[in-house]
């Protein structure tokens, strides 16, 4: 990363204004040009997907595939500095990338989360100096590998060690049968075995590092995960265990300082109940890019987790976020457009006559279950007013009730 600010608006001289590039058009690229766009800079997007949510907003859309040398080519002559919304965009592109401009997250950091195996070892690694540890693992790389598993694994959930997301990639094993025939299923690649953990609750933190060291994190989000995707996070006074919240930030604090990460990062965790009054926490995975589980950070924080990720790119300072409102995000998947077989238009005007409610929908034509289609962030002034709008905003949308 180059020391000297790029800064917002017309460059010296005039004539053109200062350009950010982001590898990925999805959501949270969106969201990032959003955010940049707002602070006066144009933004270029790379995304094969000529419809894609982001490239759709952006100044510039190059529109090819994330390894073709001519994109990129146009990408880092359109851009002074290029972030990632996407862990998966290949270790080379960004590694070309950052031979010629300042890219944040930097390749090493991407390739460690693309790969769990990598990203335990760095959780592991991290936890003897004094962190919160991974869940128990084993990679499973050969037939070796599977025939060696300790009982105590068992059940488990097997992983595969790349390009898993949404909880795909995943199967749970409740025996070694059936760990040898998920193996098969998932086509023998390498794989972690986690232990299956009884769940209280799941937490996440996000911080951003500047290429200078210095960090700033937001409040511990609590989330609730359906069907391996996130369906709720909530940002309210009481929501986190101290103790636990402290424990968490630090140990994403150090997850990202031995990485010499510059970005945004989120790290989740898992709060295992283990018969102790507040449970253990474990970390179970990063992402080197804005997270879902940040985007309340919008409409209820003074800095956007997006706008950290333009500031860390560009250089600019970091100030610490503060929450001005309780929050809770629902994440509108694409099952509401569908009741009993039928396509439905979801009931848009009876949300947003509740008050506090921010809808955000990302430009996906498709409706598709599963699909994330956009957010809604509920803002109020206390916990219980928010809870109160969160709960009648689902009803409306047939979201089921959660808690
Ligand atoms: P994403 O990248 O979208 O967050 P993912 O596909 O990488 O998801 P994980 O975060 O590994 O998946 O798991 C998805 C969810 O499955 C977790 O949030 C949790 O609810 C459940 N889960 C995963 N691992 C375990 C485990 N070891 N024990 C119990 N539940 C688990
Ligand atoms: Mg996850």
């Amino acid at each position: 990363m180059s020391a000297t600010p790029i800064l917002p608006g017309p460059v010296a001289g005039g004539g053109r204004l200062a350009t950010l590039g982001v590898m990925g058009g999805g959501q949270l690229g969106r969201m990032f040009v959003h955010a940049a766009q707002a602070l006066g800079y144009q933004t270029a997007v790379l995304d094969p997907d000529a419809t894609s949510p982001a490239g759709r907003v952006s100044d510039y859309h190059v529109a090819t595939a994330y390894d073709d040398e001519q994109g990129l080519a146009q990408l880092m002559q359109r851009c002074e500095a290029i972030t990632t919304e996407f862990e998966n965009v290949p270790a080379g592109a960004l590694a070309t990338l950052a031979a010629q401009r300042p890219v944040a997250p930097g390749p090493q950091a991407v390739a460690v989360a693309q790969d769990r195996i990598a990203e335990k070892a760095h959780f592991a690694a991290c936890a003897r100096a004094g962190g919160v540890g991974p869940a128990p693992h084993a990679a499973i790389v050969s037939p070796a590998d599977l025939a060696a598993v300790p009982d105590a694994l068992l059940p488990g959930i097997l992983k595969t060690a790349r390009l898993g997301y949404d909880g795909k990639g995943q199967v749970r094993v409740a025996d070694r049968a059936a760990l040898a025939a998920a193996w098969e299923q998932l086509g023998r690649v390498p794989c972690v075995l986690e232990q299956r953990l009884a769940l209280r609750d799941e937490l996440s933190v996000i911080v951003a590092r500047g290429a200078d060291g210095a960090q700033v994190h937001f409040p511990v989000q609590r989330n609730l995960h359906r069907d391996g995707i996130l369906a709720v996070t909530e940002v309210v006074p009481g929501g986190v265990s101290p103790v636990l919240a402290e424990q968490a930030i630090a140990a994403t604090g150090a997850i990202a300082a031995q990485l010499r990460y510059v970005g945004v990062l989120c790290v989740e965790f898992f709060v295992v109940d283990d018969g102790s009054a507040e449970g253990t926490l474990v970390v179970n995975e990063m992402a080197p890019r804005p997270h879902n589980s940040g985007h309340y950070t919008i409409d209820a924080c003074d800095v956007s987790q997006f706008e950290l990720q333009v500031r860390t790119l560009a250089g600019l300072p970091l100030p610490t976020p503060r929450q001005h409102s309780p929050a809770i995000m629902l994440n509108l998947l694409g099952d509401l457009w569908w009741r009993d077989g039928q396509p439905v238009t979801p009931d848009w005007a009876g949300v947003l006559a509740l008050p506090g409610t921010h809808l955000h929908l990302y430009g996906k034509h498709d409706a598709r279950p599963g699909r994330k289609m956009g957010h809604l962030t509920i803002t109020a002034a206390t916990a219980e007013a928010a809870q109160q709008t969160a709960r009648a905003a689902a009803e409306r949308l047939g979201i089921a009730p959660w808690r």
